[in-house]
């Protein structure tokens, strides 16, 4: 296993000069060195065959007690200086000053395929902004990391993506509901894939600090390698800067719009750089179509964080970028153009999105109404998101009759689909046939293209679970298995129709399923 290694953050950005590794507050540094914790029984639960690919490794590589040792911590890649990062963030719209890679640390970049990517252990140990906790992840929160961000590749949202997800046989002390029964769980460490694990709050810490000098030479660098395309420096490559994290940030939430993940923990720490899902944490999946859903007990009280505020909340994140950009751009005026332009295009383009779900090819005024009647009638009742969208694409034109029965596995109570409810459902098939009507494109052309982007399979909240009991009695099977079906999340695998059902019952209430805590 040789990688080609060429480490641009920690060589062209300046460096904490404090080399040891205690909890501090950080200046005019983006990063501190660090060394990881050393594990006492690595054991290596699964790698990625895609991620492995991209980065040039073979099956021998990744099945070597090299590569074990490497993506444990064990070991140091030759001529390499592991590192976290220095950022802050706003923590559910407060300033929360600095936070940094309190459990994570970047190994070194790597160039494969003209690509640049960056090694990350989740969960290697404690670091300068470890604060108060540990640095380490239990098995748990790393199957679900592992497990959610490859499975989001595939279903082409923008996000980080893992590489390996191993054991250490070290005992890690969390409380998951913070009702004081803590408990040893089994501890865990995912090697993490992006281009670059810069986030939103790396600027902001900068700012915050009014260190103006190291500010620039970050947003430079970020600039060079990862937005090549503009060009110059000064204020107007600055502006060009925001727009496009502007524009990749709101491409990546209307992704997650369509296939209804909700993230969670949308603070600006947690906001990556490069308009990736980054930080999976207390995240889930819509079952029940629910604009106020979210998994995060944290988050219960205000919801600040549920399904349907993700996209203003990206526009309040950007908000914060902006802020912290300021001091180098100075022009109040072509920044509010820009954070206005997300406003507009937010609206279209979720449009556009929600039009495509219900397999429409042209737009029609009217269309406005159907998008929001039917996003009504979807929360009458309880009515499973991808399974209803899968569904409809079984629709036939001239059969409004039909609709509900097309779609009727999706109801979680089909007895409350009677009355009121069942006459509202109806008139909306009479509105949707009769704009289909309107349409050239074939039953059988809207049904496959309805279904290359309406997925069948996602990570469901009760699934990832299942995949995490089983774990804690040593067998990763269910882990592989998860793994396979949602390489190709929008093709039918019969096999796998087990997976293609409402939430069972048992799940409702259940922590790890509806509930989640940020306790990882
Ligand atoms: P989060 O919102 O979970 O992404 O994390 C917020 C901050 O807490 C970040 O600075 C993390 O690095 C840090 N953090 C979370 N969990 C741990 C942990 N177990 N040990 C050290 N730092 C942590
Ligand atoms: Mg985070």
């Amino acid at each position: 296993m040789k990688f080609t290694i060429q480490n641009t953050f920690s060589e062209e950005l300046p460096a904490d000069p404090v080399s040891e590794n205690t909890r501090r507050q950080v200046r005019n540094a983006c990063f501190s060195y660090v060394t990881p914790r050393k594990t006492s029984d690595p054991k290596l639960l699964h790698v990625s065959e895609e991620m492995m690919k991209e980065l040039g490794l073979s099956e021998q590589d990744v099945q070597s007690d090299y590569f074990l040792q490497i993506m444990t911590g064990n070991k140091i890649l030759e001529d390499t200086r592991p590192y976290a990062m220095h950022y802050g963030g706003h923590q559910f719209g407060n300033w929360a000053g600095q936070l940094g890679d309190g459990r994570a640390i970047n190994l070194a970049e790597v160039l494969y395929n003209s690509k640049r990517w960056v090694l990350q252990l989740k969960g290697a140990g404690e670091t300068p902004y470890s604060r108060n906790a540990d640095g380490l992840a239990v098995l748990r929160s790393s199957i679900r990391e592992y497990l959610c961000s490859e499975a989001m590749y595939h279903l082409g949202v923008p996000t980080t993506r893992a590489l390996s997800l191993a054991t250490t046989e070290d005992m890690v002390l969390r409380d998951i509901l913070y009702d004081g029964n803590a408990a040893y769980e089994k501890g865990a460490i995912v090697c993490r894939v992006a281009p670059s694990f810069i986030r939103f709050g790396n600027f902001e810490i900068l700012a915050a600090h009014n260190d103006l000098k190291n500010l620039k030479l970050l947003t430079d660098y970020t600039i060079k390698y990862f937005f090549p395309e503009i060009k110059g420096n000064g204020k107007e490559s600055y502006l060009t800067f925001l727009s496009e994290v502007s524009k990749r940030s709101l491409q990546m939430v209307i992704d997650w719009q369509r296939v209804g993940f909700v993230h969670g923990v949308m603070n600006t720490d947690n906001m990556s750089i490069l308009g990736l899902t980054i930080d999976y944490g207390p995240y889930g999946w819509l079952e029940g179509f629910d604009a106020g859903w979210t998994p995060n007990t944290t988050d219960r009280q205000f919801k600040r964080y549920r399904y349907g505020t993700q996209p203003e909340i990206v526009l309040w994140n950007l908000y914060q970028l902006a802020n912290a950009l300021y001091p180098l751009i100075d022009d109040v005026d072509s920044i509010e153009k820009i954070l206005n332009e997300y406003q507009d295009s937010y609206k279209n383009e979720y449009f556009n999105m929600m039009i495509s779900k219900i397999g429409l090819i042209t737009i029609e005024n009217q269309d406005h109404i159907l998008v929001k009647d039917l996003e009504e009638v979807l929360q009458l009742t309880e009515t499973d998101m991808t399974i209803f969208f899968r569904n409809l694409a079984n629709f036939k034109k001239g059969d409004a009759s039909q609709g509900l029965q097309t779609v009727k596995d999706a109801f979680y109570i089909p007895d409350e689909i009677t009355g009121d409810v069942q006459n509202q459902w109806n008139s909306w098939f009479n509105d949707y046939d009769l704009r289909l009507e309107k349409e050239v494109v074939t039953d059988k052309d809207r049904k496959e293209k309805m279904n290359s982007i309406n997925p069948k399979y996602v990570l469901r909240n009760y699934m990832a679970q299942l995949a995490i009991d089983a774990a804690d009695k040593d067998d990763y099977s269910l882990i592989d298995e998860l793994y396979k079906m949602l390489k190709q999340p929008y093709q039918e695998q019969p096999e796998s129709n087990k997976w293609f059902v409402k939430r069972p019952d048992w799940a409702r209430n259940k922590v790890g399923c509806s509930m989640l805590s940020c306790s990882s």
